[in-house]
């Protein structure tokens, strides 16, 4: 298939929550657009997540106690954060570097950064839910962080209080005895919390589909099973991709590639250090006293999503490469570390399991941005655990730059050349 005809014709690779946001944004501009994907639609990892879109998340996995953390995983299994034994040295390269960024100087640099694209993408969203009424159970109620003990609400202060002094946002703390306000769901007993009343939360697969249904009616063509093989250059520039599905030409290509990105280096001659960090959610029935409001329990590394038909329990970070196995002992675990914090009466049985991918990079920084060596390549990828919240911006960012536009952010910080310097 060679579809050269068009001018102007934008490929987006990858139809995730980045591919879908990229789409919306470069068919505004009225360029033609085309997303294509190996498998169905937004069947990678914006399918099963928790869907908070929450501008208090600022602060980057490479905390100073990180390395701890990971170390001791080496040897728990049920650790929620692990590190599998491998002999990948590109996952050792990618553990270094990330080690070396384990400080607190790093830790609120990289925070600044991404807070500047969280805020833009929340008010991106507030304007694309009220413009385009997209149905995804959208709700502004903000975030509860809830703590089991006060050992773990104690600590945890410390780190509202450097949210709050160090960048501005704000929660207002709660005794155990005022949780049930928020939701009859939590049991007795528990320590406290923290409201963050900045936040909101969707229900992921109602957004992706809404939103693509939207966009094909404006004329993006959306087409599944059609998988990137490989590209042809000419002149710094792709001239065409190779897919399971034929050729095709387009004057400029998005690669969206979420976790799959670093499979594609060779073909753009460049380094893309995305480690897959596996999660996993089960998504339950409603049942008797549901959850009803989006929560996390920090302490067992566990959130909790209530949708209009049931709700979702997610959690873990794997780094163990491309393993698709859903290991059963895995979702009992989910469901054992809220047991706790929730009365709610669910069945051991059942659910809807599923794992994803997150595509992470070393710094918890996304990669937006031109391909360095290649004038028509451009990379929306490595939203790392936030991929749903930063979505709305990145697409912004991308239809600006291809565009011509100033960014409305500084793309500095995300650019692909920090890590071809090796810094
Ligand atoms: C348990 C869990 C909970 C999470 N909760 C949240 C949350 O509450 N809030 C939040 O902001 N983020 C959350 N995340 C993170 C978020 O899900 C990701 O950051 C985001 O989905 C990444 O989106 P993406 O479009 O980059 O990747 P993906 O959704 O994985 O999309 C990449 C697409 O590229 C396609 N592709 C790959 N290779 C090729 C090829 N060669 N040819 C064609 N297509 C290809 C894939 O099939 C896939 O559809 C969570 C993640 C997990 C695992």
């Amino acid at each position: 298939m060679k579809n050269g005809s068009h001018s102007r014709e934008v490929l987006i690779v990858g139809a995730g929550i980045i591919g879908i946001a990229c789409a919306h944004y470069l068919a505004k501009t009225g360029r033609s657009v085309t997303v294509i994907d190996q498998r169905k639609l937004a069947g990678g990892c914006s399918h099963g997540n928790c869907g908070y879109i929450c501008p208090s998340h600022v602060l980057p996995l490479t905390e100073p106690s990180a390395i701890k953390t990971a170390l001791k995983s080496l040897f728990n299994p049920k650790a929620p954060f692990r590190v599998k034994p491998q002999l990948d040295p590109t996952l050792w390269q990618w553990m270094w570097q990330f080690a070396k960024r384990c400080n607190h100087r790093q830790m609120i640099a990289n925070g600044k950064h991404l807070q500047a694209i969280l805020n833009s993408s929340m008010q991106e969203y507030q304007k694309i839910i009220a413009e385009e009424k997209l149905e995804c159970e959208w709700k502004e109620e903000g975030l509860l962080y809830v703590f089991r003990t006060a050992k773990g609400l104690k600590a945890y202060a410390e780190t509202d209080r450097l949210l709050s002094e160090t960048f501005g946002i704000k929660s207002r703390p709660l005794a155990g005895d005022e949780l049930s306000s928020f939701d009859a769901a939590f049991t007795s007993g528990l320590a406290g919390g923290f409201h963050y009343p900045g936040d909101a939360s969707l229900r992921p697969d109602l957004l992706n589909q809404g939103w693509i249904e939207r966009l094909k009616a404006r004329g993006v063509r959306f087409i599944e099973n059609c998988k990137l093989v490989r590209v042809t250059k000419s002149k710094k520039r792709i001239s065409n991709i190779h897919t399971t599905r034929g050729e095709w030409e387009a004057d400029e290509i998005v690669f969206c590639l979420g976790a799959w990105s670093p499979r594609l280096c060779e073909e753009l001659g460049c380094k893309i250090p995305i480690q897959p960090g596996k999660g996993y959610s089960i998504t339950m029935s409603s049942v008797k006293d549901s959850p009803k409001y989006p929560m996390l329990f920090p302490e067992e590394k566990v959130g909790i999503s209530p949708f209009r038909e049931g709700f979702r329990i997610g959690s873990m970070m794997e780094f163990a490469g491309y393993d698709r196995i859903i290991p059963p002992r895995r979702i009992a675990q989910l469901k054992q570390s809220a047991r706790p914090y929730l009365h709610t009466q669910w069945s051991e049985e059942g659910g809807e399991p599923w794992y994803g991918w997150r595509p992470m990079t070393w710094d918890s920084l996304p990669i937006i941005g031109r391909v360095p060596s290649l004038e028509n390549a451009f990379l929306a990828t490595g939203h790392n655990m936030l991929g749903m919240s930063l979505a709305t911006a990145t697409g912004k960012l991308i239809a600006e730059l291809i565009e011509g536009d100033s960014p409305h952010i500084d793309l500095e910080p995300y650019s692909l050349r920090r890590f071809q310097s090796g810094k």
